[in-house]
């Protein structure tokens, strides 16, 4: 078990594809469901369940041992870790696995504020993730344009030599523009020389090559379960050279960076998916913006009083954000869930509630509007015929919340 068990490279990203039925929670999924929320979640690659498996079964150890078999897993973990560092563009010591996007994005403005102390900035659509870490360490919000980008201009009126952080997402979870990172990056390099320049790039792993962000930033957060990975794992980049106050204390992992037992599944799926969403992204990105745009053109076409909240050419090809006049989003996504329809508001929240948005009210869209926002998103599973189903469900469901008859 242990010979078979050291060189795992083969095993572990050459699988092949699983056979018909072999997953069968995607094929009812699929024949259920039209979903529309990739930028909630995506559903796993069926190659990253399949790689991570064998790690929750025979390849079980702890890769901080001191045995053959731990150190066979700790191999694994730094095999996993330079094909996360080959897509991210950075070396393979500059990655910190993590538990999910929400400890990365924490990690890295806490992180900062506790070794260096200083105020941390961001931009007032961050996820929360960031937004309250920035915050609740009594930071500088600074507005948006009405596309969600940081505005630059307010930026630099913030910056000075109090700041030890600047916080920027890569794209914005909710109406998925990309923000000017590297006129941020000149700023803060201008401006605040001290300063560190994090990144969330959470929702930008499926999109834009992680590899042109890298070198403008100091710290950058991703998470797995966005482009095909599992929940509860995600990565914190940190530039050679930069230093971090742990936020969590114990057994020293990720090179005092991190501490707690690798999880090695994880980890596994997580740089599977990684590799296989960086090989597909530009084809992806070129079936999908066919995908939306018919999607938006054509719900344009059918329906009146619907605004595109950005316009296409400021954000991804995943993302349709529209907002329609005198719906309201809350009776807008019932209609669409009892149609098997999935798709979100705001961006999801813990309770699952609706909560107004605070990305809509930055960029000042009109209340009116803003109170029937829609956000459907794409991803690797979209299908034409979930275009169609979407756009017939979203229009009757609108004309019926009008009392406009069919
Ligand atoms: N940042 C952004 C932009 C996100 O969209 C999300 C999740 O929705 C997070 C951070 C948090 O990531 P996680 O769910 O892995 O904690």
């Amino acid at each position: 078990m242990f010979g078979a068990a050291v060189n795992v490279t083969g095993r572990l990203f050459c699988t092949p594809a699983p056979g018909p039925g072999r997953y069968p929670q995607h094929v009812r999924h699929a024949d259920t469901l039209t979903y529309l929320d990739h930028a909630a979640t995506t559903p796993m690659r069926p190659e990253a369940v399949e790689a991570m498996l064998p790690f929750m079964t025979e390849r079980f150890a702890n890769p901080s041992g001191s045995h053959r078999f731990a150190r066979s897993i700790r191999q694994v973990v730094d095999e996993c870790r330079d094909v996360v560092a080959e897509v991210i563009g950075c070396e393979p010591g500059e990655v910190i696995f993590t538990g999910c996007g929400t400890e990365s994005d924490n990690a890295a403005i806490v992180g900062t504020l506790q070794r260096h102390g200083g105020i941390a900035v961001c931009s007032a659509a961050e996820h929360h993730a960031v937004l309250h870490a920035v915050e609740h360490g009594g930071g500088r919000v600074v507005a948006v344009d009405e596309a969600a980008r940081v505005d630059l201009e307010a930026l630099e009126a913030v910056l000075d030599d109090d700041v030890s952080l600047v916080s920027v997402m890569a794209v914005n979870n909710e109406v998925g523009s990309i923000n000017p990172l590297a006129d941020a990056a000149t700023l803060v390099r201008t401006r605040a020389p001290r300063a560190l320049l994090h990144t969330d790039a959470v929702q930008a792993a499926c999109w834009i090559d992680l590899r042109a962000i890298t070198p403008l930033v100091h710290l950058m957060a991703l998470s797995a379960h966005k482009f095909g990975g599992p929940k509860g794992v995600g990565v914190l980049t940190a530039r050679k050279g930069t230093v971090l106050a742990p936020l969590l204390q114990g057994g020293g992992q990720e090179r005092d960076r991190r501490s707690g037992t690798h999880n090695v599944p994880g980890i596994v799926a997580m740089a599977e998916a990684l590799r296989l969403t960086d090989i597909e992204r530009v084809a992806e990105n070129l079936r999908l913006t066919k995908l939306r745009d018919r999607l938006v053109d054509t719900l344009k076409g059918r329906l009146d009083e619907l605004i595109e909240t950005v316009p296409r050419d400021a954000k991804i090809a995943g993302s349709a954000h529209v907002c329609f006049g005198g719906v309201e989003s809350e009776a807008l996504l019932f209609m669409l869930d009892e149609a098997g329809v999935c798709a979100s508001a705001a961006s999801a929240c813990a309770s699952g509630a609706m909560e107004p948005s605070h990305v809509l009210a930055a960029m000042g869209v009109d209340p009116r509007y803003a109170r029937g926002a829609l956000r459907l998103t794409l991803g690797r599973t979209t299908t034409d015929a979930d275009i169609d189903r979407a756009i017939d469900v979203l229009v009757d469901a609108v004309n019926r919340l009008r009392g406009v008859s069919p």
